[in-house]
């Protein structure tokens, strides 16, 4: 591009107003294309998955989740030892033999803020099939 060789051009492109207003730019064209957006956004997160310095974040994140969850699950299980927390049946099907799951997630606030549901439906609604802030099941699982 010719005009790049402007050194007032250069000058401007390199300030952090030219940066802004690139970036500005990019904004713009971004949200009048969300689809060419998204897909390069997938495209670049796919990269990122497949990269040595994504699976460490991946790994890390996971291990970081199942230290939280053993840590809930542990709390869960004092908490209906000491009587503050009662297994109820299955928040879908009614079976007796539940398991906590955690709405809101493992963070401490919300450790025991947790829904019943037996193995199958709770799988199912990891899975999505059951709405996962009611219990009830939505219409793909009817
Ligand atoms: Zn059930
Ligand atoms: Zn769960």
């Amino acid at each position: 591009m010719a005009e790049w060789k402007d050194p007032a051009v250069q000058r401007y492109a390199q300030s952090e107003k030219g940066k802004a207003a690139r970036a500005r730019a990019q904004k713009r064209y971004e949200a009048s294309h969300p689809e060419e957006t998204r897909a390069r956004q997938r495209v670049r997160a796919a990269r990122y998955h497949q990269s040595e310095r994504g699976r460490l974040a991946a790994a890390r994140s996971a291990a970081a989740k199942s230290e939280a969850q053993k840590h809930a699950y542990g709390v869960v299980r004092a908490a209906l030892d000491s009587g503050r927390l009662t297994a109820e049946p299955c928040v879908v099907c009614g079976s007796a033999k539940t398991q906590a799951h955690h709405p809101n997630g493992y963070d401490p606030r919300h450790v025991l803020d947790v829904m019943w549901l037996c193995s199958l439906h709770h799988k199912r609604l990891h899975r999505g099939l059951v709405d996962g802030h009611t219990g009830l099941p939505d219409t793909a699982y009817r």
